[in-house]
């Protein structure tokens, strides 16, 4: 039988940041965790990669330098509507660095490693059971035990599934395909590489909530773009277009055809203030709990997660009490939860208010006060957050 006090399910982001808040916060407790990974590293993780800035001052609030990753920066992000809009730059600094998956979730995993933290790859959990003095975790490995579990297996886990079976579950729909920066030779429309990072926000009005991206980034050291759709899913029962087909029309306009490429999808599930985040001894942190709603955006947000679960789990073992009760308390409380609140109503402003002079209004128009708001309410959190005890 092999026991643990900490078990971690998933070594994404969610589970290395809880993983390395534990260890930065309580070190007694760093011996004491395990954390399982289905995969190995580097593993593929479908995803744009795109890292905010509160993920980087998560990241060196816990020591860490993510610049030691390959990247891309973006010094502009663009938000637009109909290829018109409001552009975002931070002064001094990239709005948006781009990484792939692969290489992060390596570091930061390695990161982890070197911290005296336990990771074993290549093991898939396949069911959990509760009990009052303990959690069982089945694998394809055998069992584990813990006194404490943390869900971080993400959209699709299966912790959340077996610890809060019939909570309702919001999931966007996303697709993401990679190209070379230009186009065909031969096509004669725009041609110019395209500078930043885009959104932008056409597809609200065939009822997609959300947005077609187009970011710059790099595989194995080589230029690339990397582009996507993201659908909330807010509108799942009014009449839709497939979901390639916005995608199709704005590569098109760069002169790419959607058909040459390989296009691939994963769910995000989303944060609701509603949405169930505990039991007795278990606690869910990154995807599984609820990424940002409006955007997708989830690298950031899962770091976050981590600090407040590590602070969470800390207590609990300092209190021996194990209900945690107070987790979604403090995730709704914290510099965090106000932001994730903050998208989930902007999130259902802009995709249900879709009519073409809204979306005018608010991209195009309203552009300095947006600027504004998105930066009191909805950016800029991660300085917020408990850099230490
Ligand atoms: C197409 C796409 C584009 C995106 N683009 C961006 C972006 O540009 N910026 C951004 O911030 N966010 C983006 N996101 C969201 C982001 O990828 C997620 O929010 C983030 O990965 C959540 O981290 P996590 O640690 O919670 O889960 P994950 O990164 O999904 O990690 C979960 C881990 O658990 C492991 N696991 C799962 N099940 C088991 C099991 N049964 N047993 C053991 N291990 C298990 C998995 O192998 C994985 O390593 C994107 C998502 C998608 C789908």
């Amino acid at each position: 039988m092999q026991k643990y006090d900490i078990l971690i399910i998933g070594g994404g982001p969610s589970g290395l940041s809880t993983a390395l808040h534990i260890a930065r916060d309580f070190p007694n407790l760093s011996p004491r965790i395990l954390i399982l990974e289905k995969a190995h590293y580097p593993r593929p993780k479908l995803c744009a990669g795109g890292l905010v800035i509160d993920a980087e001052v998560i990241l060196q609030n816990l020591g860490l330098d993510v610049s030691e990753v390959p990247h891309v920066d973006a010094d502009r992000i663009h938000f637009d509507f109909e290829a018109k809009g409001l552009n975002i730059r931070v002064p001094n600094r990239h709005a948006l660095r781009v990484i792939r998956r692969d290489e992060f979730d390596n570091w930061l995993a390695g990161k982890t490693k070197s911290k005296g933290i336990e990771i074993r790859e290549g093991i898939k959990v396949k069911n959990v059971q509760l009990f009052d003095n303990e959690v069982i975790v089945e694998t394809d490995q055998g069992d584990f035990h813990a006194q404490v579990l943390v869900g971080a297996d993400g959209s699709n886990g299966v912790t959340r599934r077996y610890i809060i079976p019939n909570a309702p579950v919001h999931t966007a729909r996303v697709l993401e395909v990679l190209t070379p920066t230009q186009p065909s030779p031969k096509f004669n429309g725009f041609k110019e590489g395209r500078e930043g990072a885009y959104f932008d926000f056409f597809p609200v009005l065939t009822n997609i909530a959300g947005y077609v991206w187009d970011f710059p980034t790099q595989v194995n050291g080589e230029a690339m773009r990397c582009w996507g759709i993201y659908d909330t899913n807010i509108l799942a029962n009014e009449k839709r277009p497939q979901l390639k087909e916005p995608l199709a029309n704005e590569m098109s306009r760069f002169g790419f055809d959607l058909e040459k490429y390989e296009v691939k999808g994963y769910p995000i599930r989303w944060f609701s203030p509603k949405n169930q985040m505990s039991v007795p001894r278990v606690l869910l942190v990154g995807d599984a709990a609820g990424a940002d709603p409006f955007l997708g955006e989830g690298i950031s947000i899962a770091l976050g997660y981590g600090a407040l679960a590590a602070r969470e789990i800390g207590e609990a073992f300092q209190q021996n009490e194990f209900s945690f009760n107070g987790y979604r308390c403090r995730v709704l409380r914290s510099a965090l939860g106000q932001i994730l609140i903050a998208r989930w109503v902007i999130a259902h402003i802009v995709y249900l208010f879709k009519w073409r002079w809204f979306q005018i209004l608010v991209w195009r128009i309203l552009k300095p006060i947006i600027i504004l708001l998105a930066w009191i309410f909805a950016l800029n959190w991660g300085k917020r957050m408990p850099s230490n005890l």
